[in-house]
């Protein structure tokens, strides 16, 4: 029997009114230090997600609810996003690089260094329409042996960066971060949106035509806890980790509503073969619910 706890839809603003889902949330597994990292794989009908303190990803699996391990050790992955081909892509804290898992599982080295140094410790990452990857390096997982190892920065700054779709080329595409974290494009791609999980906040950028960033103002500042994983539904609500749930904010940067969840979310990802069904990696726990919003969908040309 999996575990349910009644789900409540905090109502803040009347933009939030109708945006609701199931009555209780599933708690699909309990058994992790610190969760993290949720992707959805529409082929696996699966739901992969990382246990960092643990050095371990693991798999939930849509069609018999079973949880195993995926991959053990996997370099302190963090957070995870699939490319246009379903490759996923992970941020990995003991590597200090972003990879890719192949077709055939093989995982392969996308980057690791900016001009000659070590990234800190890839912590969440999107993926472009043009192909390139965009990821957040802070300094979480150099900052001790918890969730990785223990290590100067190389760079000395927490920024965030692009690689480009043949992913050779390296561009910082953001500073003036404290510890960048969670990422998400609007589905028409004109803006980016990145918390900073040291200040509180989440961040808007407007995207360039070139792939430059500008703006960069602050949106919103977390009420409860900080921010940290973050994304976006089909109506371009702003769905944020936070300490004591999921926030839901308006585009413009209002706390319309909370979805409460009892213990700290670290990050989300909408899936199921409808992507109407949020997954949330909370501490321990990974969670589920199904709502009646569906994740954003890129109007990818
Ligand atoms: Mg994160």
């Amino acid at each position: 029997m999996i575990e349910t706890i009644p789900a409540t839809f905090e109502v803040l603003d009347d933009r939030f009114r109708g945006v609701g889902g199931d009555f209780r949330i599933e708690r699909l597994h309990a058994d992790c230090r610190w969760a993290e990292g949720p992707v959805y794989l529409p082929a696996a009908r699966s739901l992969v997600w990382s246990d960092i303190p643990n050095d371990r990803m693991l798999r939930w699996d849509e069609t018999t609810g079973a949880v195993g391990v995926f991959r053990h050790p996997c370099g302190y992955a963090n957070g995870h996003t699939l490319d246009a081909e379903g490759r996923i892509i992970s941020c990995e804290h003991g590597g200090r690089r972003v990879s890719r898992t192949e077709h055939d599982g093989s995982v392969t080295t996308i980057a690791d260094r900016c001009d000659g140094k070590r990234f800190n410790s890839p912590n969440d990452a999107v993926v472009h329409g043009d192909g390139s990857i965009w990821f957040t390096d802070p300094a979480y997982g150099i900052d001790s042996d918890y969730e990785g190892y223990r290590a100067d920065s190389e760079i000395g700054g927490c920024h965030v960066y692009r690689i480009d779709p043949a992913g050779r080329q390296l561009t910082r595409v953001a500073a003036g971060f404290d510890r960048p974290n969670g990422l998400a494009f609007s589905a028409d791609e004109q803006r980016l949106y990145i918390t900073d999980s040291a200040r509180r906040q989440l961040r808007v950028f407007t995207v360039n035509g070139d792939l430059t960033l500008a703006g960069g103002d602050v949106l919103a500042t977390c009420t409860a806890g900080t921010f940290d994983g973050v994304r976006l539904d089909h109506g371009g609500r702003i769905w944020a980790a936070a300490g004591d749930g999921l926030h839901c904010l308006d585009p413009d940067g209002t706390l319309i509503g909370k979805l409460l969840v009892p213990e700290t979310v670290a990050n989300l990802t909408f899936g199921g073969p409808r992507r109407n069904r949020l997954f949330i990696c909370a501490t321990s726990s990974l969670y589920s619910i199904m709502v009646n919003v569906t994740a954003a969908v890129p109007a990818r040309p």
